[in-house]
């Protein structure tokens, strides 16, 4: 039953153009969105629309994870930051293009996912285990606007909560021709940007589209 209404919903965000390559698009179609959601909310796991996870934050929009990840431009092998762990559904999408089951794991990139709140690390922990993932995401409580210099520096990053600017360790933790993709902006009016690190350093902010997404807290982000 959830396979159905996984690949229905799929196939509707390959119709609105969010997801369009073939490795976004398996990723999608191989993560099972069921078992990221609150047990009671289960029967709207496939519905394009965020949900809550308790502790006032949400699962992201499956448009928003397909788009953030089409942009992206993940490949295997990749080593991916997320910060804003939440249900660590985003991140299993992403180890789904960086470490594709289907390869041999000697291939495998790895996403590393910081989370601030310890309840959503022991859930996005959880869900993880249980959906298969815990071997290629490793969640790591903190403040993700530090970024994660134990595991830097990184092919991507993907932050999952609005900032105020990017935070400065994060380009610092991003390697020549990385990509950073990030909502910027305020409480009510926000874009997503995708921000593309040259060979020399220099970063070039592309602004992609308005978005809503909660707040992203920490010393380089917005105050508690
Ligand atoms: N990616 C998540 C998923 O797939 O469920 C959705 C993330 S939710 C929209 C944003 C998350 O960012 C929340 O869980 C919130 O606690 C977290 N967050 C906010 N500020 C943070 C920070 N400085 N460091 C780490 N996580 C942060």
């Amino acid at each position: 039953m959830f396979e159905e209404r996984r690949r229905a919903l799929v196939e509707k965000l390959v119709r609105e153009g969010y997801a369009r390559s073939e490795h976004v698009i398996n990723a999608l179609l191989r993560v099972p969105r069921e078992l990221f959601v609150p047990e009671e909310l289960v029967e709207l796991a496939y519905e394009d629309t965020p949900l809550p996870i308790g502790f006032g934050q949400t699962i992201s929009a499956p448009h928003m994870v397909a788009l953030m990840t089409e942009l992206a431009e993940l490949k295997p092998g990749h080593k991916v930051l997320e910060i804003g762990a939440g249900s660590g559904y985003h991140a299993a999408v992403m180890a789904e293009v960086v470490a594709p089951s289907s390869a041999p794991r000697e291939e495998w990139g790895h996403v590393y996912t910081v989370e601030r709140i310890k309840g959503l690390v022991e859930l996005a922990r959880r869900n993880l285990r249980r959906a298969g993932y815990a071997d290629r995401v490793t969640v790591v409580e903190g403040d993700g606007t530090l970024g994660y210099s134990e595991a830097a520096p990184f092919d991507r990053i993907i932050v999952t909560a609005s900032a105020p600017h990017l935070p400065p360790p994060l380009a610092e933790q991003l390697k020549p021709r990385g990509r950073i993709i990030i909502p910027i902006g305020d409480k009510y009016l926000q874009h997503l940007y995708l921000i593309v690190k040259s060979e020399e350093g220099k970063l070039k902010y592309s602004k992609i589209t308005p978005c809503l997404f909660v707040p992203l807290i920490g010393r380089y982000g917005w105050r508690e």
